[in-house]
């Protein structure tokens, strides 16, 4: 293994938790990013022309998410190489795909999956909602990947400064608070439906609410997938592992926080 693989294992972080404690995961992991010393190291790999694993010929969900943090660190050091975006590689999914990992994410315009694993065509099956919000329609989306098409990693990704999860906070405060919640011209109630238990869970959470009801919300949406029908027997059988992390805007960087 080279030395990107070593400083993406080294990132991640296992609480083992449920969602008390999500806030204090999250900061540690945030921590854990910046006091990652990789940086230097990728750099120097790089440059020396890495070789990049290609995802689709990789079987296990381990080290599918290796190949994955790997690619996160190349984006994170501004470093992509844009693995299987050429002609070739599309003309050969024609027939068919077999993608190697489901992402779940953020509709935000700063979190697409594809270029922060630094991954090609065919290479993740990606659903987006507004702070990966799921409902029985949508977790039949997510569900796909690995139940009809076997990829065995599902990654839940939450992101940090996450707009939806800002806005559900700040309308269920108010609420708290017996106070009217902020009109700002359009309305989510669906999704701050959605996200109540992931206030509820954050509420006893020291440090930034925000940031607790984001790592929450990841907590609690790879819990109830893993209990998906779809899913929870490849979940028992050891056939998928469903990963929950956390994106960092300011770093670049992917920290896992649930696995
Ligand atoms: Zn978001």
């Amino acid at each position: 293994m080279n030395t990107t693989h070593i400083s993406g294992t080294r990132r991640r972080l296992l609480t083992g938790a449920g969602a008390v404690g999500a806030g204090a995961a999250l900061l540690l992991a945030l921590d854990a990013c910046a006091a990652d010393s990789g940086g230097a190291a990728a750099s120097e790999t790089a440059s020396a022309t890495p070789e990049v694993p290609d995802l689709k010929g990789l079987e296990t969900a381990e080290e599918i998410w290796d190949a994955l943090l790997e690619g996160n660190q190349r984006w994170a050091d501004g470093e992509p190489v844009h693995p299987g975006t050429d002609t070739d590689t599309r003309e050969a999914l024609v027939e068919g795909q077999a993608p190697r990992a489901a992402v779940f994410t953020c509709v935000d315009s700063r979190v697409a999956p594809e270029l922060v694993f630094d991954t090609g065509v065919g290479d993740l099956m990606v659903t987006r909602t507004a702070a990966n919000t799921f409902d029985p329609l949508v977790s039949e989306s997510v569900s796909y990947g690995p139940a009809a098409l076997e990829a065995p990693l599902l990654v839940v990704l939450g992101h940090q400064k996450c707009g939806a999860v800002t806005a559900a906070h700040d309308a269920l405060a108010a609420a708290d608070a017996g106070e009217e919640a902020e009109d700002h011209g359009y309305a989510l109630p669906e999704i701050v439906a959605s996200l109540t238990p992931a206030y509820e869970a954050a509420r006893t959470e020291s440090g930034d609410p925000v940031d607790a009801m984001i790592a929450a919300n990841v907590l609690l949406t790879v819990q109830a997938l893993k209990e998906h029908p779809n899913l929870a027997e490849l979940v028992a059988d050891g056939a998928l592992t469903v990963v929950g992390a956390v994106y960092s805007l300011e770093t670049g960087l992917v920290t896992e926080i649930a696995a």
